[in-house]
């Protein structure tokens, strides 16, 4: 693979990044995943809004700009021949070469890394058509989840939790109420509506959940943004999540309660026929 790293093009071999970097002494680093399909990027712009505010939120400088970005994800698509897959986008504070709580002074760099997932299939995947089982777990992650920042050990950890359950992902409870998957915005639909929880600092604001909330509603879908309990949830007609590398992911089970007749529901199955079908329209 050819990586981005700090300006340069490079074999992955070859990238290197300080051992004093706050991204890697700290997790003092955000990212980004954009998809990439016919060769093209998904809702580039949706990302790139995000990184800004992002980094805007933590007072990080920007590494480069948005047209700049543009060039660096085509250019890792071209070098390595994505016709389907992801861009991983790292952008941590630097290093000023020791390892400091405070931050360094503002004539650092900020570091900044891609590189490409060569993903045939993403668009027809398997999972898609089989459906994800979910089980439930304590959300216990700091309490700004809306900046998008690598510190993703408990992610992680809930990812684990739901594999060595027999499960394929885990969803995040706090003070009763689901707040989202371990990499993903969570959504139940019963009699028709689809429900979700409203944008908040306790939730990641999907590029996806976004995109697909527009063309829920384009589509005359009804949508309520509340709070949601996973007994609701597991009460429902069907689930499903939403995330920009698996797009939109219907759920069939969660905590080993099968949700309808345990195959995904019409609504999922339909509005990711219409997520991939405007995104690649729209790709640039
Ligand atoms: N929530 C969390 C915690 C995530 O990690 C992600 C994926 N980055 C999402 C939601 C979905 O966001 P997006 O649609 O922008 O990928």
């Amino acid at each position: 693979r050819t990586v981005y790293v700090n300006g340069q093009y490079l074999p992955e071999t070859e990238a290197k990044v300080s051992i004093f970097d706050r991204g890697f002494l700290m997790a003092d680093a955000v990212y980004e995943v954009t998809s990439v399909l016919d060769g093209k990027l998904i809702d580039f712009e949706g990302h790139a809004v995000r990184l800004k505010r992002s980094l805007d939120e933590l007072d990080m400088a920007a590494p480069c700009s948005k047209e700049e970005l543009l060039e660096i994800h085509r250019k890792l698509v071209e070098l390595n021949g994505i016709e389907e897959g992801l861009i991983y986008l790292q952008v941590t504070r630097g290093s000023d070469g020791d390892r400091n709580f405070v931050f360094p002074s503002d004539d650092i760099r900020p570091t900044i890394v891609l590189f490409t997932q060569n993903k045939p299939g993403l668009a027809d995947s398997p999972a898609a058509r089989k459906g994800a089982k979910v089980i439930s777990i304590e959300d216990i992650r700091w309490g700004r989840r809306d900046i998008k920042t690598v510190q993703l050990l408990y992610p992680s950890m809930g990812k684990m939790m739901a594999k060595n359950a027999g499960a394929d992902d885990a969803w995040m409870i706090e003070d009763g109420y689901v707040t989202e998957g371990t990499s993903n915005n969570a959504y139940f639909v019963k009699s028709g509506k689809i429900v979700t929880r409203p944008l908040s600092t306790d939730i990641l604001h999907g590029i996806t959940r976004k995109a697909v909330l527009r063309m829920a509603a384009e589509a005359q879908m009804e949508v309520e943004e509340r709070l949601f309990t996973i007994d609701e949830a597991k009460e429902a007609d069907e689930a499903f999540t939403t995330s920009a590398s698996a797009f939109v992911m219907p759920v069939v089970e969660i905590d080993g309660v099968q949700l309808g007749d345990g195959t995904p529901g019409p609504i999922a199955k339909r509005l990711r026929e219409i997520y991939l079908d405007e995104s690649l329209k729209a790709a640039i």
